[in-house]
């Protein structure tokens, strides 16, 4: 293929973008180039794999950045291995795109490789293919056999606690949209929010041995706790006034909108995480900046405390 060619073949495009491109690991003993990767997992080790679909004009509107798409694409597999308590290590690609763009690849992959080198994981092997642009992308993590946090651990008196701050991206969705109209440094604020989530990776490896569960605000903020109150078979206090808000939230829309959107709007990819008694002091000594949201208890249900709005549908599901 010549360098500029503007519509490489597969295995031109292959070379050209996805070889080589992130950290050579010790742990790939055979990366992209052959029909499977072949790798090695450190002993006492678990492996978390997590897997998420981003389709154009459905999980990111059409004008999206082409680096944007790459970054969150890995962002939101990130999300899911940091809820797991995981270290990422390797992640997998299946591209299908309408034509083989070379700007677009560049810019692409970009914004992937950025995010996967700050992690120092590396790219393994794929799939290309024709079709209307889809993105998925499958993360490795390792976690020591027994640490690993899931779901299911919360217990009565466990106290719930949230990462960074909620319903950003909701707003910054309708801002992107063009919905409502804001100051330019919310706007940049709460585009990054959405185009940019900060995979709280380092927060869920620091949560093992500590939380008794936790999950990823994907979907938003009840319909993800409940999963953890399902999955842990117990109920829940919240009090709204507690939930952490960011100055562009607060300055701009109501209070009750602002508490709705951190309870409901989805795509924040903020960590909900239980801790115990016993390990609050220990929990409180890192000063991770979270913040405490509510509690767990024993009959089950999420009661709500400090909101008086209605709450039409918990979280985003997407077929309904
Ligand atoms: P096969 O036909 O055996 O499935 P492919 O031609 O699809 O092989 O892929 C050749 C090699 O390139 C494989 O190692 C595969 O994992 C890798 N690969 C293909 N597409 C991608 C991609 N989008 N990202 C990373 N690796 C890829
Ligand atoms: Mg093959």
């Amino acid at each position: 293929m010549s360098h500029d060619d503007p519509h490489p073949s597969e295995f031109a495009l292959i070379e050209r973008y996805f070889q080589h491109k992130t950290p050579q690991r010790a742990d790939v003993v055979l990366g992209i180039g052959d029909d499977a990767a072949l790798l090695q997992l450190p002993p006492q080790t678990l492996m978390a794999v997590a897997m998420d679909t981003m389709v154009a004009g459905r999980h990111f509107p059409l004008h999206t950045h082409p680096a944007d798409i790459g970054y969150k694409a890995l962002a939101v597999n990130l999300s899911d291995l940091a809820a797991m308590a995981a270290e990422p290590v390797w992640l997998t690609l299946a591209l299908t795109m309408p034509e083989s763009d070379n700007l677009w690849l560049q810019q692409f992959t970009d914004g992937l490789f950025q995010l996967a080198r700050r992690y120092g994981m590396q790219l393994i092997g794929g799939d290309t293919t024709r079709g209307p642009l889809t993105v998925t992308i499958q993360a490795h993590g390792f976690v020591p056999r027994e640490l690993a946090l899931t779901r299911g651990g919360a217990k009565a008196g466990d106290k719930i606690y949230v990462s960074g701050t909620l319903g950003d991206a909701g707003l910054g969705l309708r801002v992107v949209q063009g919905e409502i109209k804001l100051p330019n440094e919310d706007t940049t604020f709460l585009s990054q929010r959405l185009n940019r989530p900060e995979p709280r990776v380092e927060l869920g490896m620091k949560l093992r041995g500590m939380a008794s569960s936790a999950i990823d605000i994907s979907d938003g903020l009840l319909a993800d706790l409940q999963h953890i109150l399902d999955a842990s078979q117990v109920g829940a206090v919240i009090h709204a006034d507690r939930l952490p808000l960011s100055s562009s939230m607060k300055n701009n829309i109501r209070t009750e909108d602002a508490k709705r959107l951190a309870l409901t709007a989805g795509d924040d990819y903020e960590l909900c995480f239980t801790i115990p008694e016993q390990h609050a002091a220990e929990f409180n000594a890192l000063n991770l900046h979270c913040t405490c949201i509510g509690e767990i208890t024993q009959h089950s249900g999420l009661k709500l405390h400090g909101y008086e709005g209605e709450i039409k549908r918990a979280g985003y599901q997407h077929f309904l």
